[in-house]
């Protein structure tokens, strides 16, 4: 029988079927929640304050990339495109070892924690040294995530990306890329070495790079094994024209119909872009029960286009969200320009709504919430028994939530103002933020300095 070890009380908390007030949640010794009882009374439980939502799941992000943000905002060429953002980010990532990894990854994470996010999906491909060789441990850059992400206190889902071939045509990888290389025989030793460290904030999935960087042959290698069964799989998939045409014209099929057409995609599959697609592939992947990984600000930074929202919301389909790049650091602005580059694109207003709810914020937040925690392959981004226990506790004093109530609440989170309404956040039971600060910031963002700084080369 496990044990209750904390109560807590809250006048306003989201529920799996929306607000439900004064709830009672209790917590069991190993950071997960034993209860959520609605209208409950408080009697001696600690009180968490007005408004408390869950954490929310970020499945897609390239760690080291955030060291970048802002390197790639000058016109090197008048098509510059997301191949020639490509380019310096190749750049960037031959200097990165694994202490710098470590380094950035922490300071990304706490980032992440400060901004309401719980957990993270790592799409892990900086496996090698600069010229391609392994590090004496295989596993060196994994482990300086997980480390990374231990320090902060998020829960992490990391995906070792393999990465095989620099194109459809199987060509191979270029001096840039072998760094990231791996056979399969390799990929399934490095995920047989990492499976083994899974806990209640670790969890290890699969990820394959894109149908350019892995052979079909490769790919359902690693599905057929043994110790991928379970796991979530994540896959970069038509964010891009160009990988549209080069799927066409090598296997006759835009990216999303081959990969529905020929692989068992199913509840376990997160397909992160998935933005080029006919009203067909559209529909067909609502109905896959795959995630869709929708990344707005990287997207929308990189240039890729824009994701069919409304007619994948009216098929049911699954979605969260990233920050990918981590251009920005914020699930309120990742869904707040999901729904804007709507209704930039259609000229209207209120895009993302459901048969659920009439209420834009409610729609996406409730969306990315459970397609999130699903494609991370975790029960979290819920409040329920069972789940664990992240927790977002707002800051009902700021001026942004006067003269608000439920039914306008998540609305004006997502929508009103550019400050940060998130002040307390417990991460698998453990309070990582409180009062908008991260426990271990300090440390964190000094060395994260240091780090960036020299590999900057700026003295
Ligand atoms: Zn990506």
């Amino acid at each position: 029988m496990e044990t209750t070890v904390a109560n807590y009380f809250a006048d306003h908390v989201w529920l799996p079927h929306g607000w439900a007030n004064q709830v009672g949640i209790g917590m069991n010794e190993r950071g997960a929640l034993s209860a959520a009882d609605v209208q409950s009374a408080r009697g001696d439980a600690r009180y968490l304050g007005r408004y408390v939502l869950p954490g929310m799941p970020n499945l897609h992000s390239h760690a080291f990339q955030r060291a970048m943000a802002g390197l790639a905002e000058r016109q090197t060429n008048p098509s510059d495109s997301f191949w020639t953002w490509r380019e310096i980010m190749y750049a960037f990532a031959g200097r990165v070892g694994p202490d710098d990894l470590r380094a950035i990854a922490a300071q990304l994470y706490v980032e992440m924690l400060k901004a309401g996010y719980s957990h993270v999906c790592e799409f892990h491909y900086l496996h090698h040294q600069p010229d391609g060789k392994p590090y004496a441990d295989p596993a060196a850059m994994s482990l300086a995530l997980i480390e990374a992400a231990r320090e902060a206190g998020i829960g992490l889902t990391l995906l070792p990306t393999l990465y095989m071939t620099g194109g459809f045509d199987g060509r191979a990888l270029s001096e840039r890329q072998r760094r990231f290389g791996f056979d399969v025989d390799g990929y399934l030793a490095l995920l047989q070495q990492l499976v083994k460290m899974e806990n209640a904030a670790l969890r290890i999935g699969v990820a394959l790079h894109s149908l350019r960087a892995v052979p079909e042959r490769a790919m359902r290698t690693v599905l057929a094994a043994e110790i991928t069964r379970a796991m979530p799989v994540h896959i970069h998939i038509a964010e891009q024209i160009g990988e549209v045409q080069d799927c066409l014209a090598l296997r006759n099929a835009r990216p999303v119909e081959w990969l529905l057409d020929n692989l068992p995609v199913d509840a376990r599959w997160c397909l992160v872009h998935a933005t080029h697609m006919t009203a067909q592939e559209t529909q067909r992947l609502a109905q896959s029960g795959a995630v869709a990984g929708l990344c707005p600000t990287t997207e929308a930074n990189l240039g890729d286009g824009l994701f069919p929202l409304k007619a994948y919301i009216n098929d049911n389909g699954a979605f969260g969200i990233g920050s990918d790049s981590h251009i920005s650091v914020s699930p309120v602005e990742e869904l707040r320009w999901l729904e804007y580059g709507q209704r930039l694109a259609t000229r209207h207003r209120n895009i993302a709504v459901s048969a659920m709810s009439h209420s834009v914020g409610e729609t996406l937040h409730a969306a990315a919430l459970r397609g999130g925690a699903q494609a991370a392959g975790v029960a979290a981004g819920v409040i329920e028994a069972g789940a664990r226990a992240d927790l977002i506790v707002l800051d009902e004093s700021s001026s942004l939530l006067a003269g608000r109530d439920e039914a306008s609440l998540i609305d004006t989170f997502l929508f009103a103002g550019n400050a940060n309404l998130v002040r307390h956040v417990m991460a698998n039971g453990e309070w990582v933020v409180r009062d908008f600060r991260h426990r271990d910031e300090e440390r964190i963002a000094a060395r994260y300095r240091d780090t960036v700084t020299r590999l900057a080369g700026i003295s």
